[in-house]
């Protein structure tokens, strides 16, 4: 069975940056399990798969706007403590969902200075070339509950 849309695809992967950097790895999960076709993966790591089956090797280079976009420095903003409802704990790296315009956005905060605090929204791995070195392990159909539930269910995907 090849992978294509609508079809349970389980891999291994390792993901590095452009400098052989480990950004995240399968070795310390377990494969992912994703649905092909409906945005569960980044659209450049879906298209490279697309066709592929269990068994099947691929490394790919994946630019940043295939991947996670471009950074948009627009997302990031200073804003003042008093703006926050609690500093207590108020560290880089810490995250947060914030509401804006467009919904809510995950941000993280990474750069505190005197009375400012600076948050960025962009996702961490924006502007970052991706390089994934791939196996696939399965390719199944995807039931009707996970189609209509949007993610795997079973070993490797949700339980509920
Ligand atoms: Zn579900």
């Amino acid at each position: 069975m090849q992978v294509a849309k609508n079809k349970v695809v389980s891999i291994d992967y390792k993901l590095t940056d452009g400098s052989g950097k480990t950004i995240d790895s399968s070795e310390n999960h377990g494969p992912l399990l994703y649905i092909q076709g409906i945005g569960n993966l980044i659209p450049g790591l879906e298209k490279e798969l697309e066709g592929k089956k269990a068994g099947d090797h691929l490394k790919v280079t994946i630019p940043a706007k295939d991947g996670y976009g471009e950074r948009n420095d627009s997302l990031c903003q200073s804003v003042p403590k008093s703006q926050f409802e609690s500093t207590e704990g108020l560290e880089i790296g810490m995250q947060f969902e914030v509401e804006t315009e467009q919904g809510e956005l995950v941000v993280s905060v990474t750069k505190i200075e005197g009375d400012m605090v600076t948050v960025d929204g962009n996702h961490p791995l924006a502007g970052v070339e991706l390089h994934f070195d791939v196996t696939v392990k399965e390719v199944r159909d995807a039931s009707a509950e996970e189609l209509a539930h949007g993610h795997v269910h079973g070993e490797g995907g949700h339980h509920h």
